[in-house]
Protein backbone atom coordinates (compact mmCIF):
# COMPACT_ATOMS: atom_id res chain seq x y z
CA UNK A 1 0.00 0.00 0.00
CA UNK A 2 1.08 3.64 -0.87
CA UNK A 3 3.03 5.45 1.84
CA UNK A 4 1.05 8.76 2.87
CA UNK A 5 3.29 10.92 4.26
CA UNK A 6 2.32 13.96 6.88
CA UNK A 7 2.51 16.74 4.78
CA UNK A 8 -0.68 14.75 2.66
CA UNK A 9 -1.77 13.69 5.77
CA UNK A 10 -2.15 17.57 6.52
CA UNK A 11 -2.85 18.84 3.44
CA UNK A 12 -5.79 16.40 2.86
CA UNK A 13 -7.00 17.08 6.44
CA UNK A 14 -7.43 21.37 5.44
CA UNK A 15 -8.96 20.41 2.26
CA UNK A 16 -11.31 18.93 3.88
CA UNK A 17 -11.86 21.77 6.36
CA UNK A 18 -12.26 24.43 3.81
CA UNK A 19 -14.84 21.95 1.77
CA UNK A 20 -16.57 21.52 5.06
CA UNK A 21 -16.13 25.59 6.30
CA UNK A 22 -18.39 26.11 3.29
CA UNK A 23 -21.56 24.53 3.99
CA UNK A 24 -22.49 26.85 6.92
CA UNK A 25 -21.65 29.20 9.52
CA UNK A 26 -25.36 28.43 11.20
CA UNK A 27 -24.28 25.32 13.69
CA UNK A 28 -27.63 23.38 13.37
CA UNK A 29 -27.33 21.48 17.28
CA UNK A 30 -25.26 21.32 20.30
CA UNK A 31 -24.85 17.59 21.19
CA UNK A 32 -25.90 17.03 25.18
CA UNK A 33 -23.45 16.99 27.46
CA UNK A 34 -23.51 15.54 30.99
CA UNK A 35 -23.44 18.72 32.70
CA UNK A 36 -23.97 17.43 36.60
CA UNK A 37 -25.02 20.71 39.03
CA UNK A 38 -22.12 19.61 40.86
CA UNK A 39 -19.51 19.77 38.56
CA UNK A 40 -16.60 21.37 39.85
CA UNK A 41 -14.51 24.21 38.65
CA UNK A 42 -11.71 26.60 39.45
CA UNK A 43 -12.22 30.46 40.17
CA UNK A 44 -8.58 32.50 39.12
CA UNK A 45 -8.28 35.18 41.08
CA UNK A 46 -5.31 37.20 39.53
CA UNK A 47 -5.54 39.92 42.13
CA UNK A 48 -3.73 37.02 44.22
CA UNK A 49 -1.58 35.53 41.55
CA UNK A 50 2.29 37.28 41.88
CA UNK A 51 3.57 35.62 38.90
CA UNK A 52 5.41 33.09 40.34
CA UNK A 53 5.07 30.03 37.39
CA UNK A 54 4.55 27.85 40.03
CA UNK A 55 1.53 26.08 38.37
CA UNK A 56 3.49 25.68 35.27
CA UNK A 57 6.59 23.75 36.07
CA UNK A 58 3.16 21.38 38.32
CA UNK A 59 1.33 21.35 35.84
CA UNK A 60 4.47 20.10 33.17
CA UNK A 61 5.71 17.66 36.23
CA UNK A 62 2.52 16.22 36.89
CA UNK A 63 1.80 15.79 33.33
CA UNK A 64 5.49 13.57 32.43
CA UNK A 65 6.60 16.71 30.38
CA UNK A 66 10.28 17.74 31.23
CA UNK A 67 10.51 20.62 32.89
CA UNK A 68 13.61 22.77 34.58
CA UNK A 69 14.01 23.07 38.39
CA UNK A 70 11.71 25.02 39.42
CA UNK A 71 13.50 28.04 40.35
CA UNK A 72 14.09 28.52 36.37
CA UNK A 73 10.10 29.39 35.96
CA UNK A 74 11.25 32.29 38.59
CA UNK A 75 12.41 34.37 35.95
CA UNK A 76 9.98 37.24 34.78
CA UNK A 77 12.25 37.46 31.29
CA UNK A 78 8.93 35.02 29.55
CA UNK A 79 6.63 37.91 30.39
CA UNK A 80 8.37 40.12 27.78
CA UNK A 81 6.31 38.13 24.87
CA UNK A 82 2.80 36.90 25.32
CA UNK A 83 2.52 33.16 25.23
CA UNK A 84 -0.45 30.85 24.46
CA UNK A 85 -0.48 27.10 26.04
CA UNK A 86 1.41 24.93 23.68
CA UNK A 87 2.08 20.96 23.39
CA UNK A 88 4.74 20.87 25.89
CA UNK A 89 3.15 23.77 28.25
CA UNK A 90 -0.66 23.67 29.01
CA UNK A 91 -0.97 26.14 30.92
CA UNK A 92 1.33 29.47 30.78
CA UNK A 93 1.21 32.62 32.69
CA UNK A 94 1.37 36.03 30.95
CA UNK A 95 2.36 39.76 32.60
CA UNK A 96 0.20 43.00 31.86
CA UNK A 97 1.43 46.12 33.10
CA UNK A 98 -1.21 47.37 35.84
CA UNK A 99 -2.49 50.90 34.84
CA UNK A 100 -3.33 51.40 38.34
CA UNK A 101 -0.48 50.37 40.38
CA UNK A 102 2.72 50.14 38.03
CA UNK A 103 4.52 47.94 40.88
CA UNK A 104 1.47 45.40 41.21
CA UNK A 105 1.78 44.23 37.62
CA UNK A 106 -1.15 42.13 36.40
CA UNK A 107 -0.43 38.17 36.04
CA UNK A 108 -3.01 36.00 34.20
CA UNK A 109 -2.95 31.91 34.08
CA UNK A 110 -4.50 30.39 30.62
CA UNK A 111 -5.45 27.06 30.20
CA UNK A 112 -8.47 25.08 28.34
CA UNK A 113 -11.64 26.76 29.96
CA UNK A 114 -13.51 23.71 30.24
CA UNK A 115 -16.75 24.55 28.73
CA UNK A 116 -19.95 23.22 29.61
CA UNK A 117 -21.15 23.27 26.07
CA UNK A 118 -17.59 22.32 24.83
CA UNK A 119 -17.05 23.45 20.93
CA UNK A 120 -14.12 20.52 20.64
CA UNK A 121 -16.85 18.01 21.88
CA UNK A 122 -19.46 19.34 19.46
CA UNK A 123 -16.83 19.49 16.72
CA UNK A 124 -15.19 16.10 17.02
CA UNK A 125 -16.54 13.76 14.74
CA UNK A 126 -15.00 10.47 16.46
CA UNK A 127 -16.11 11.78 19.95
CA UNK A 128 -12.78 11.38 20.92
CA UNK A 129 -13.15 14.69 22.70
CA UNK A 130 -15.78 14.63 25.50
CA UNK A 131 -17.11 16.62 28.57
CA UNK A 132 -17.07 14.30 32.05
CA UNK A 133 -19.46 14.55 34.90
CA UNK A 134 -17.11 16.51 37.21
CA UNK A 135 -16.39 19.31 34.35
CA UNK A 136 -13.14 17.98 32.94
CA UNK A 137 -12.96 18.23 29.48
CA UNK A 138 -10.86 15.37 28.14
CA UNK A 139 -10.04 13.31 24.89
CA UNK A 140 -9.05 9.88 23.94
CA UNK A 141 -5.42 9.65 22.19
CA UNK A 142 -6.83 6.63 20.53
CA UNK A 143 -9.61 7.69 18.94
CA UNK A 144 -8.13 10.93 17.52
CA UNK A 145 -7.81 11.24 13.92
CA UNK A 146 -5.93 14.35 13.97
CA UNK A 147 -8.84 15.93 11.69
CA UNK A 148 -7.98 18.96 13.82
CA UNK A 149 -11.59 20.32 14.30
CA UNK A 150 -11.05 20.84 17.86
CA UNK A 151 -8.67 23.47 17.42
CA UNK A 152 -10.70 25.20 14.39
CA UNK A 153 -13.51 25.41 17.03
CA UNK A 154 -12.64 26.31 20.11
CA UNK A 155 -13.31 29.64 21.08
CA UNK A 156 -10.04 30.33 22.98
CA UNK A 157 -7.69 28.41 20.95
CA UNK A 158 -6.90 26.27 23.50
CA UNK A 159 -6.39 22.50 21.57
CA UNK A 160 -2.40 22.06 20.35
CA UNK A 161 -1.32 20.34 17.53
CA UNK A 162 1.90 18.36 17.24
CA UNK A 163 3.00 19.23 13.67
CA UNK A 164 6.50 18.41 14.71
CA UNK A 165 5.47 14.29 14.95
CA UNK A 166 5.50 13.04 12.02
CA UNK A 167 4.06 9.66 12.71
CA UNK A 168 1.70 9.77 15.84
CA UNK A 169 1.03 13.93 15.79
CA UNK A 170 -1.38 14.46 18.82
CA UNK A 171 -3.64 17.00 20.08
CA UNK A 172 -3.27 17.91 23.49
CA UNK A 173 -4.59 20.53 26.27
CA UNK A 174 -5.06 21.16 29.93
CA UNK A 175 -7.21 17.71 31.11
CA UNK A 176 -7.97 19.53 34.48
CA UNK A 177 -5.72 16.51 35.74
CA UNK A 178 -8.33 14.16 35.09
CA UNK A 179 -6.53 11.10 36.77
CA UNK A 180 -6.24 13.86 39.86
CA UNK A 181 -9.59 14.72 40.24
CA UNK A 182 -11.13 11.59 39.57
CA UNK A 183 -9.86 10.17 43.30
CA UNK A 184 -10.27 13.29 44.92
CA UNK A 185 -7.13 14.87 44.53
CA UNK A 186 -7.08 18.56 43.15
CA UNK A 187 -5.38 20.22 40.07
CA UNK A 188 -1.37 20.09 40.00
CA UNK A 189 -1.70 24.24 39.60
CA UNK A 190 -4.49 24.31 42.29
CA UNK A 191 -2.25 22.49 44.76
CA UNK A 192 1.08 24.22 44.38
CA UNK A 193 -0.30 27.80 44.33
CA UNK A 194 1.60 29.58 46.85
CA UNK A 195 -0.93 32.43 47.32
CA UNK A 196 -4.32 30.87 46.45
CA UNK A 197 -4.86 32.85 43.49
CA UNK A 198 -7.11 29.74 42.50
CA UNK A 199 -9.91 28.07 43.96
CA UNK A 200 -10.70 24.41 43.43
CA UNK A 201 -14.51 23.61 44.07
CA UNK A 202 -18.01 22.93 43.56
CA UNK A 203 -18.79 25.50 40.34
CA UNK A 204 -22.03 26.77 41.77
CA UNK A 205 -19.60 27.83 45.24
CA UNK A 206 -17.29 29.02 43.22
CA UNK A 207 -19.48 31.73 41.74
CA UNK A 208 -20.92 32.53 45.28
CA UNK A 209 -17.21 33.03 46.86
CA UNK A 210 -16.43 35.51 43.54
CA UNK A 211 -19.87 37.46 43.90
CA UNK A 212 -19.09 38.19 47.18
CA UNK A 213 -15.24 39.13 46.79
CA UNK A 214 -16.94 41.78 43.94
CA UNK A 215 -19.88 42.91 46.62
CA UNK A 216 -16.90 43.65 48.99
CA UNK A 217 -14.53 44.69 46.99
CA UNK A 218 -16.05 47.44 44.51
CA UNK A 219 -13.04 49.40 43.65
CA UNK A 220 -10.75 46.14 43.52
CA UNK A 221 -12.44 43.95 41.33
CA UNK A 222 -14.29 44.67 38.12
CA UNK A 223 -18.05 43.50 37.95
CA UNK A 224 -17.31 40.77 35.62
CA UNK A 225 -16.85 36.74 36.54
CA UNK A 226 -15.67 36.20 33.38
CA UNK A 227 -16.59 32.59 32.68
CA UNK A 228 -19.62 32.33 34.67
CA UNK A 229 -21.75 33.11 31.30
CA UNK A 230 -19.52 33.41 28.41
CA UNK A 231 -20.21 30.61 25.63
CA UNK A 232 -22.58 29.51 27.65
CA UNK A 233 -20.50 29.04 31.17
CA UNK A 234 -17.07 27.48 31.84
CA UNK A 235 -15.57 25.88 34.61
CA UNK A 236 -12.68 27.71 34.89
CA UNK A 237 -13.77 31.24 36.41
CA UNK A 238 -11.47 34.76 36.64
CA UNK A 239 -11.92 37.77 38.76
CA UNK A 240 -9.88 40.79 37.53
CA UNK A 241 -9.15 44.21 38.67
CA UNK A 242 -8.64 45.08 34.73
CA UNK A 243 -10.67 45.13 31.55
CA UNK A 244 -10.78 41.53 30.32
CA UNK A 245 -10.47 42.77 26.60
CA UNK A 246 -7.15 44.54 28.23
CA UNK A 247 -5.71 41.05 29.59
CA UNK A 248 -6.63 39.82 25.71
CA UNK A 249 -9.37 38.09 27.11
CA UNK A 250 -11.85 37.16 24.00
CA UNK A 251 -15.10 38.86 24.34
CA UNK A 252 -17.64 36.18 24.00
CA UNK A 253 -21.44 36.11 24.20
CA UNK A 254 -23.65 33.82 26.56
CA UNK A 255 -24.61 31.54 23.83
CA UNK A 256 -22.45 28.62 23.22
CA UNK A 257 -19.86 29.07 20.24
CA UNK A 258 -19.84 25.96 18.29
CA UNK A 259 -17.30 27.27 15.95
CA UNK A 260 -17.37 26.40 12.14
CA UNK A 261 -15.87 23.28 12.79
CA UNK A 262 -19.25 21.93 14.21
CA UNK A 263 -20.92 23.57 11.47
CA UNK A 264 -19.16 21.29 8.91
CA UNK A 265 -20.78 17.98 11.44
CA UNK A 266 -23.90 19.25 11.58
CA UNK A 267 -24.01 20.70 7.79
CA UNK A 268 -23.37 17.80 6.40
CA UNK A 269 -26.18 16.35 7.29
CA UNK A 270 -28.71 19.64 7.33
CA UNK A 271 -27.28 20.46 3.54
CA UNK A 272 -27.77 16.37 2.68
CA UNK A 273 -24.35 15.87 1.72
CA UNK A 274 -24.77 12.60 -0.28
CA UNK A 275 -23.96 9.85 2.12
CA UNK A 276 -21.65 8.04 -0.21
CA UNK A 277 -19.53 10.79 -0.33
CA UNK A 278 -19.57 11.34 3.24
CA UNK A 279 -18.77 7.57 3.89
CA UNK A 280 -15.96 8.48 1.51
CA UNK A 281 -14.64 11.22 3.15
CA UNK A 282 -14.77 9.36 7.25
CA UNK A 283 -13.10 6.29 5.03
CA UNK A 284 -10.57 8.37 3.93
CA UNK A 285 -9.91 10.10 7.14
CA UNK A 286 -9.96 6.23 8.98
CA UNK A 287 -7.62 4.98 6.45
CA UNK A 288 -4.98 7.95 7.34
CA UNK A 289 -5.50 7.32 10.89
CA UNK A 290 -4.93 3.56 10.60
CA UNK A 291 -2.17 3.96 8.23
CA UNK A 292 -0.56 6.35 10.91
CA UNK A 293 -0.94 4.02 13.27
CA UNK A 294 0.82 1.17 11.13
CA UNK A 295 3.48 2.82 10.95
CA UNK A 296 4.47 3.82 14.48
CA UNK A 297 4.18 -0.02 15.00
CA UNK A 298 6.91 -0.57 11.95
CA UNK A 299 8.74 2.10 13.32
CA UNK A 300 8.84 0.67 16.73
CA UNK A 301 9.16 -3.10 15.46
CA UNK A 302 12.58 -1.54 13.39
CA UNK A 303 13.87 0.10 16.45
CA UNK A 304 13.37 -3.00 18.59
CA UNK A 305 14.85 -5.04 16.11
CA UNK A 306 17.94 -2.68 15.89
CA UNK A 307 18.26 -2.85 19.78
CA UNK A 308 18.54 -6.85 19.33
S1 LIG B 1 -11.66 25.98 25.99
FE1 LIG B 1 -11.62 25.01 23.97
S2 LIG B 1 -10.59 23.06 24.30
FE2 LIG B 1 -11.24 23.80 26.31
S3 LIG B 1 -13.27 22.87 26.63
FE3 LIG B 1 -13.63 24.89 25.72
S4 LIG B 1 -13.75 24.45 23.53
FE4 LIG B 1 -12.80 22.67 24.46
S1 LIG C 1 -5.60 21.60 35.88
FE1 LIG C 1 -3.86 20.24 35.65
S2 LIG C 1 -3.60 20.12 33.45
FE2 LIG C 1 -4.86 21.92 33.83
S3 LIG C 1 -3.43 23.64 34.03
FE3 LIG C 1 -3.77 22.85 36.09
S4 LIG C 1 -2.10 21.40 36.37
FE4 LIG C 1 -2.28 21.76 34.21
S1 LIG D 1 1.20 29.43 40.99
FE1 LIG D 1 -0.48 30.82 41.58
S2 LIG D 1 0.57 32.78 42.00
FE2 LIG D 1 2.02 31.52 40.88
S3 LIG D 1 1.70 32.13 38.74
FE3 LIG D 1 0.42 30.33 39.09
S4 LIG D 1 -1.58 31.17 39.64
FE4 LIG D 1 -0.09 32.83 39.86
Amino acid sequence: MKNINRRDFLRFSSALTVAGAGLSTTAKAVPDNILSPDRMGVLVDTTHCVGCRNCEWACKTSHGIPAEDIETFHNREVFKEFRRPGNDSYTVVNEFENKKNELLPINVKYQCMHCDKPACVSACIVGAFTKQENGSVIWDTDKCIGCRYCMVACPFQVPTFEYEEALKPDIHKCDFCHSRTIEGGIPACVEICPVEALMYGPRTELIRVARERIRRNPGKYKNHIYGEREVGGTSWMYLTSADFDYLRFPKHKESTAPGVSESIQHGIFAYFVPPLALYAWLGGIMWISKRRKELVNETEQEKQEETK
